[in-house]
C-alpha cells in the first residue's frame, strides 16, 4: 500500500492514478499537499509488468488460436497491467533516478 512519506496517510487507487497521469510520476498529496513521487522500485516493477503485455501479444502468434481470442488476450493483459501498475505504486518523498 502507498503511504504519503510526510503525513503517512494511505493513498487510494484514485490518488495513485494521478501520479501515473503526470509525466514525471509525481502528484501532490491530497491530504497534506506535499509533493510525492513514484518510487524507483515501483518504476522498475512497472516496466517488468509491461513485459507481460509484449508476451501476451507475441506468444499467441506461435499457437493456432483465432484472431478474436488473440485480440482479447492482448486487450485483457493491457488492462490488467495498467491496473496492476497503479496498484503496486509506492511513494517516495523525492524523485528517484536509476544510477
Ligand atoms: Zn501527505
Amino acid at each position: 500500500m502507498a503511504h504519503c512519506t510526510k503525513c503517512q496517510t494511505e493513498w487510494t487507487f484514485k490518488d495513485k492514478q494521478r501520479t501515473v497521469k503526470n509525466l514525471d510520476g509525481s502528484a501532490k498529496c491530497p491530504y497534506c499537499g506535499e509533493k510525492q513521487y513514484i518510487s524507483l522500485k515501483t518504476k522498475r516493477q512497472g516496466s517488468m509488468l509491461s513485459m507481460i503485455i509484449i508476451l501476451a501479444i507475441f506468444i499467441p502468434v506461435f499457437f493456432d488460436i483465432p484472431l478474436m481470442v488473440h485480440i482479447l488476450i492482448g486487450a485483457a493483459s493491457i488492462i490488467a497491467v495498467l491496473i496492476l501498475q497503479v496498484a503496486i505504486i509506492q511513494l517516495s518523498g523525492k524523485e528517484e533516478f536509476p544510477e
